[in-house]
This record gives structure tokens, sequence and C-alpha cells, in this order.
């Protein structure tokens, strides 16, 4: 009997964005062989309303493939449609989608439903929610309590009273909290409310317009119940805990009957530096509608980056232990850059407070690399800091910035001409990596008003959607290909439904060495971007997070 082809094996497909492609701007799908020419076709009535001519074939090493870009940016009707293409004596169909004004509403709604499914401390039962959950780990030890040494703690200090730590979402595949991830997810949520309110008319003014806030009510209030958990984690010396964790086995088993003994870490340079920056960033955004939270954002805020300024002036501190701690509970360990979270941090200050000290230390410690937005860099949040300061911001800080961008989209469109999207090594969590450099180029080409930059920024959108050649779409729930069976303790108590819907996911990794799934399960020689599996085992490659789920939010209301 012949051996049934599996997915992975899947020669000659079309993959597309599976969400579809919004009206204006570029559209493109790749074809895995050759061909010359395509057609798109109205899926209604069977009729081609485009014919292209087909890009030259290139071989993408990290794929294992030859690869064919079809290219229907032309296109500006709305509708549902196919692409077809004659390939190796086939005829080559793709899936249906869209083009529309904005197809990716379904999915800035499913993650929406899918981060306050994930909320800790409360009870989730709602009519959109299939995986409801009672209010759950409310108690929280101490490392004493629990008989075990503060090894984590990196600052000193004592909880002095706090109790109730309750609040915060479950930000990775399991339950623990983590207060540089809640900060690095909450600051692109804001952003893509501040950047998508205004447009890019807030870019080209280099200034907010303070009276054109239009928030979206659910993600405000997910913000909000991050941010108050947030500052629950805040000491009363100003110093911030770096989250919440167990170190038993987690087993399978719904969060509010969780046996678990769950542990305060102590206070991190990490944790306290991206709070400062996500409360000032908050404050900002919270202005106009609730002044006393913003009042009381804006001080703690200040507090956590005192705290943390009379540390580092007395201390040695050992930023490689401090990094493990912050990205604890991620795919990878260990790689995250403090100058990014420092510079982010004194960039909000420097904005919601004015004071010329915050500037003079952002130009003094601007990091290696400027334009990165992802747990293990989150500079980024800074640069759009900057450029969207109501006074708009410095112009040495600004230039320099400009300078960093042109350069690293200027990188990051070679690689795009070899290998189409700009991955090539696919490490562990390639897609934040993937979803990072789009929000480079994005900010590249609005800042800089080089368009092009954005053909690149929405073909790694389009990679993680669909357009890879996995055929997947990277998202739970969603797609015509979705991720069925992520790595996600909420999901797998029910495994008689369907997984939480709206949740990004880590993506091919390369690297086999801590993972089950690749180790014993993936054949050798499996190229680098079809080394992932859609199963639980995956830790590397399906693992679910929320710094992962939050910045695919921030692109698709960006793009
Ligand atoms: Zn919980």
């Amino acid at each position: 009997m012949k051996r049934k082809p599996k997915k992975q094996d899947m020669k000659n497909q079309i993959s597309i964005n599976q969400f579809g492609y919004p009206k204006l701007g570029a559209k493109q799908a790749f074809l895995s062989g050759e061909t010359d020419a395509f057609s798109l076709i109205d899926s209604v009535n069977n009729e081609a309303v485009f014919a292209g001519k087909a890009a030259p074939t290139k071989l993408i090493q990290a794929w294992g493939e030859r690869i064919t870009m079809l290219d229907f940016t032309a296109v500006t009707l709305s509708g549902s449609f196919f692409l077809s293409a004659n390939s190796g004596g086939q005829t080559l169909r793709s899936g249906v989608f869209d083009i529309a004004t904005n197809p990716f509403a379904a999915l800035t709604d499913g993650i929406e439903r899918a981060i306050f499914a994930n909320r800790c401390g409360f009870n989730t039962a709602d009519e959109n929610n299939p995986h409801p959950h009672a209010a759950c780990h409310k108690k929280v030890t101490t490392a004493e309590n629990a008989g075990r040494d503060r090894h984590i703690f990196m600052l000193t200090g004592e909880t002095e009273g706090h109790t109730d730590f309750s609040g915060g979402y479950h930000d990775t595949a399991e339950y623990s909290r983590n207060v540089y991830l809640h900060a690095v997810s909450l600051a692109a949520f804001i952003y893509s409310i501040t950047v998508n309110e205004n447009r890019y008319a807030t870019f080209k003014l280099y200034g907010l317009p303070a009276d054109n806030i239009n928030i979206t009510e659910s993600i405000v209030n997910e913000i909000k119940y991050g941010l108050n958990w947030l500052l629950k984690m805040q000491d009363k010396d100003g110093g911030v805990f770096a989250g919440i964790k167990t170190f038993e086995q987690t087993d399978i088993i719904a969060p509010e009957d969780d046996p678990a003994e769950y542990e305060l870490l102590g206070k991190s340079v990490y944790a306290t530096v991206a709070f400062a920056g996500v409360t000032a960033l908050a404050s900002w955004l919270f202005r106009k509608t609730d002044e006393k939270f913003a009042e009381r954002l804006k001080d703690a805020s200040i507090r956590a980056w005192i705290h943390f300024a009379e540390y580092d002036a007395s201390h040695v501190i050992d930023f490689e232990a401090e990094a493990k701690t912050a990205v604890s509970g991620l795919c990878y360990q260990g790689t995250c850059d403090f100058d990014g979270v420092r510079f982010w941090a004194l960039c909000e200050l420097y904005a919601l407070t004015g004071s010329e000290d915050f500037l003079e230390g952002a130009k003094e410690s601007i990091p290696a690399d400027i334009c990165s937005f992802s747990p293990d860099n989150a500079a980024g949040f800074g640069l759009l800091s900057v450029f969207l300061h109501p006074d708009g911001g410095d112009l040495e800080l600004r230039r320099k910035i400009m300078f960093a961008l042109r350069v690293k989209a200027d990188n990051l469109t070679s690689i795009s001409e070899k290998s189409f999207i700009t991955m090539e090594d696919f490490g562990a969590c390639s897609n934040m990596k993937i979803m990072s450099d789009s929000l480079t180029l994005f900010a590249a080409a609005m800042i800089l008003k080089y368009p092009e930059f954005r053909i690149i920024a929405r073909r790694n959108l389009n990679y993680i959607l669909g357009a890879n050649p996995l055929n997947k779409c990277f998202v739970t729930g969603f797609g015509q290909n979705p991720v069925r069976r992520p790595r996600h303790t909420l999901s797998a108590v029910h495994p008689d439904i369907p997984p939480l819907a709206g949740m990004a996911v880590c993506g091919a990794n390369n690297d086999r060495l801590f993972d089950n799934y690749l180790k014993w399960q993936l054949p050798r020689g499996t190229p680098p971007a079809k080394s992932y599996g859609d199963a639980p085992s995956s830790l590397t490659t399906n693992a679910v997070s929320m710094p992962a789920t939050a910045l695919l939010y921030f692109l698709i209301t960006i793009v």
C-alpha cells in the first residue's frame, strides 16, 4: 500500500495569508514549485478577474524548496477569491481568501477573547468563552514559606505586608505569571491603540493629537486588568517582583483546581525597569479617560525607576541570571537585552514627565539594536515613544533612531531578497522575531517615508498567517489550517473541544535540543522552516504565549 503523504510532505501548493489581504497595499502568495503565470479567480462565479505573471522562481534554502512568488497587488476589488496556476503538469489552486478593507477584524476580536480567557484570579465564564474557569491561583507563598532559597531574588527586599498578588494573565502555556512578559505584551496592546487610532497621520505629524483617542473597550479592559496586577506586584520600596511561578510539575488540570504551590519570585531589575516603562506609557494612555488611574501609574513608574537607579548605583547586577528570570516560561531562556528595556523605560519616562534627566539617560543608553519589538529586546517601544511624543520628541534622538532604522531595514530587505521573509536561521521563537522585524519595517516605512519596506513587512505577516512552507496559520483556531494541538494547559483540560482560539505560537525552530517532538518525531534533515510540530509535546514550536499574541495584535491593527 502506498504511504499517504503527510501534510508536511505536500508539494506544489499555493500558500496564502489565510485571513485574506487588505484592499490597499501588497498582496503576495507563494507557490511551491515553478510556474510562469497565474490567475486570480472570483470564488462566487469562478471567473478569472486578474491574470498575473509569476516572478522568477527562487531556491529558498531554509524552506528546502524552490518557491515562486505570485503578486496580485494590482487587484483592489473586494470579495472572495482563490489563486490558480499550472505547475509541473498540474493545475494548482489556493484556498479561498478575502480581499477586504480590514480582513483581520475577526482575528482582532478573537485575540481579545483569548486574552480575556487567560485571565488569572478571575471567573472567566462568558457566552463567548468555550474554556471558562473559576477564579484561580489566589494563594501565593514566598520562597521562605515554601522552604526554598531566594535564589531568584536579585533585588533584596521584603514583601512588607503585601498579601494580594491575584490577577494578571496566565501569560505562557502554563499557569505562571511574569511581570516582564506582561509589560512587553501590554506595551504592544497600548501602542496598537495609539498608533492605530491616529493612523499614519501620527507619524507624519510626529505628534499624537490629544483629543482623538477612540479606544476599543474590550482591549482597554484587558490592558487595565493587566496593569492592576502589575501594580500589585510593586513593593513599597518601588521594586517590582518578577512574577508568580510554581516549581512543581504542572499537571493538566483546570486552573481553579491546580494544587501546585505558587511562589512570589524576587524583585528583579528587568521586572522593575519594564514596569517603569509600561506604567509610564499607560499613564499617558489614560490621562484623558481616567485621570486618577493615570496619576497612580505615573507615581508607580517613577518610584520603580528611582528604586532601580539607586540599586544600580550601589550593586553589581548579574544580568545573565536576571535575564533568565525575565523571560522564564518562554521557549527561549536567557537571551534578553537589558539595554533595550532600559532605553524603552527612559523614553517613556521622558515622554510622560518631560524631564531632561530621562532624555539624557536615553541618549546615553542607546542599545545596539534599537529597532526590536519582542521580549528579547523591547527597545522598539522606546522608538515609538520618541516618534509619538506630544512635542515631537528630541531631534538628536530622532536622527539617531532614523539612521538605525534605515540600516536595519536595509539589512532586513537584503535578507528578504534571498528568502522572501526576513528569517533564515529559524531559532527558538522564530515567529516572534518575524513579527518584530515586520513591526520594524512598518515603523521604517512610516518614519522614513519609504513605502517599499511595508511590502516586506506584509510578507512577514503573511508568513505568520499561512503563506509559509507548511501552509500553516500559526494561530489557534483561525485560518484554513490553524494550530490544532497547541501546548496550552487551559486548552488541554478539555481535549474534546477545539483549543482556545486566537493565540499565536512560537513557530519553526531548527534547534532540537530542548524539544521532545523535534528530537524524536521530526525526520532528520527536515529544513529549518519546516521544523515545527502541531503537538503539545513541541515546547519550543507550539507553545502559545501572550507576548507573541500581543505582537500579532499590534501587527494586524497597523497593517
Ligand atoms: Zn490562575
